[in-house]
């Protein structure tokens, strides 16, 4: 079968570059290697851990906030079973969502690993080892990331885990312990403190979250504290070992002292590294980085090889489904002669704990090594009447502006419903707005948003109304 592209992998970067290719009206081809459509994201990422944050979070609030807006319970008692098996549903119903959407575009799903030939020709291996050959003009590379570990820890993915076990748990752990305070970490942590495990955090750095500005890193240990979760920041894991249950994790502190902890799981949150096995990149002369095993592109997403593309996990970059939804995007339209654009610097970051944390631009850490000139504008959510009607009283925005054009540089936020506010500060940015242009626009009363144009008052002139 002869295409104009193929696609490998199916995940939010391979799928939608898929859907655009085909819009565009170049006949498509997408194979994936299992046998539901949507990769990571669908599958083992984004949504189901969602799904279970949704539900431990309806069961937390049940517990320990209904009471007070004078809701009574009586013998109040959670199935896991069906929080996981209804997380499944979810999932299922997102994976055959994507199906339908490749034949309403008319695009060619492939099951098997698919492999290169040549730059041309696309081997795809079907479970049963029988082989296809698939020929094209065009291949976009999308074929994601997969955990990553220590090279001293053996993931058995029974008791040494990671994020893909840790959402189809059997049962709620007695004791959790994390290795690594990042997102994966601190999102299906919170899912289990919210059930009732003791959860504790092995963090490498001196905060958690550390990429982001650290003022968000700060407020949210201070909050999961305040939920029960436990954190060991600055200490190294040194091994894991299993016995029968029971699983024991060694980890030095700052100044070298030997600890322990005893648990019954251990989920390691490490980071992730690309996914290149069985693609037979050696077959066109294409090698990964070193590090991260990633493979490189140029400003066009194009590999040295040309007519191959490669975006999402497996390219440099965050490895986010929203980054790679716009890499597939832009790739599909490069291909078609046009000349779309994506500012990396303007995609959002999002961890899905509650209260939420969100932030887009540069952080104030960022702005202080490039010596940039900028004031600040913070506004905290106890001071907005929409989240004292709610009780989300934790958190803030934060918001950089330039000190002398007002542009504003970056927008930090944590608070009730950021991961959906923080869009407001995404396209604000895109359009280069000002604080002052933020406060000018009407946001509605009583809303969480009306923190983000108190923060843009603050920053403006220091002039926020309600502190
Ligand atoms: P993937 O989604 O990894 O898809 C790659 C696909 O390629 C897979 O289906 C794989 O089977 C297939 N494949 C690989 N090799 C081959 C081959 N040779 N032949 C055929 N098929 C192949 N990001 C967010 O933005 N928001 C979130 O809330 C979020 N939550 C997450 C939660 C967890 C627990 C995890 C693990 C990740 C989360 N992420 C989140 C990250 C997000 O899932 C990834 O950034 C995203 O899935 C990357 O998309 P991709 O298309 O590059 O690759
Ligand atoms: P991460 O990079 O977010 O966090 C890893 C953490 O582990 C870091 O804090 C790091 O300092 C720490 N660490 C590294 N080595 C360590 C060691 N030896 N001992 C103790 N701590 C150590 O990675 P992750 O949480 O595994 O997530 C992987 C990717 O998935 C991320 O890039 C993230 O963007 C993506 N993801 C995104 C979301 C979201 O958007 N909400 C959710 C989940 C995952």
């Amino acid at each position: 079968m002869q295409y104009d592209v193929i696609v490998i992998g199916s995940g939010p970067g391979g799928y939608v570059a898929a859907i655009r290719c085909a819009q565009l009206g170049m006949k498509t081809a997408i194979i994936e290697k299992y046998s539901t459509l949507g990769g990571t994201c669908l599958n083992v990422g984004c949504i189901p851990s969602k799904a279970l944050l949704d539900s431990s979070e309806h069961y937390h609030n049940a517990a320990h906030a209904f009471s007070d807006h004078g809701i009574k319970l009586d013998n109040l008692a959670f199935d896991f079973g069906r929080m996981v098996a209804r997380k499944q549903e979810v999932v299922n119903a997102n994976t055959s969502g994507i199906s339908f959407l490749m034949k309403k575009n008319k695009i060619d799903v492939h099951t098997g690993v698919g492999s290169f030939k040549d730059k041309n020709t696309i081997v795809v291996t079907k479970t049963d080892g029988t082989k296809a050959e698939l020929t094209t003009e065009k291949v976009i590379i999308a074929t994601g990331s997969k955990p990553s570990s220590l090279p001293f820890l053996k993931i058995d993915k029974q008791r040494i885990i990671t994020s893909t076990e840790a959402l189809s748990l059997p049962e709620v752990p007695k004791h959790l312990i994390l290795i690594g305070g990042g997102v994966i970490g601190l999102e299906l942590g919170s899912v289990y403190a919210r059930l009732g495990a003791k959860v504790s955090v092995i963090e490498f750095m001196d905060g958690i979250i550390p990429t982001m500005d650290k003022a968000l890193g700060r407020e949210l240990l201070k909050v999961l504290k305040k939920q029960g979760m436990e954190f060991y920041l600055n200490h190294k894991v040194t091994g894991a070992t299993v016995e029968g249950d029971e699983v024991t994790v060694t980890f030095d502190n700052a100044k070298g002292e030997k600890q322990e902890l005893k648990g019954d799981y251990c989920m390691v949150a490490v980071g992730r590294v690309a996914y290149t096995d069985g693609l037979g990149l050696e077959n066109i002369g294409l090698t990964v980085e070193e590090r991260g095993r990633k493979i490189t592109v140029d400003e066009h997403l194009e590999t040295s090889v040309k007519g191959v593309y490669a975006i999402g996990d497996v390219i440099k970059g965050a490895m986010l489904a929203h980054k790679a939804e716009d890499e597939g995007t832009f790739v599909a339209e490069i291909i078609a002669g046009q000349k779309p654009h994506i500012n990396y610097n303007l995609i959002p970051g999002v961890v899905y704990t509650w209260p939420e944390v969100a932030a887009v631009g540069f952080t104030e850490e960022q702005l202080k090594e490039q010596g940039a000139k900028y004031k600040v504008g913070s506004f905290p959510f106890k001071a907005s009447g929409r989240a004292r009607a709610s009780g989300d009283l934790d958190g803030f925005v934060k918001v950089l502006a330039d000190a002398t054009t007002d542009e504003i540089l970056g927008v930090h936020m944590i608070g009730p419903r950021a991961a959906d506010m923080i869009a407001e500060a995404v396209v604000a940015m895109e359009f280069r707005a000002s604080a002052e242009d933020v406060t000018r626009a009407s946001h509605a009363h009583p809303t969480y948003t009306e923190a983000m144009r108190e923060a843009c008052l603050a920053a403006t002139e220091n002039r926020a109304i309600h502190i």
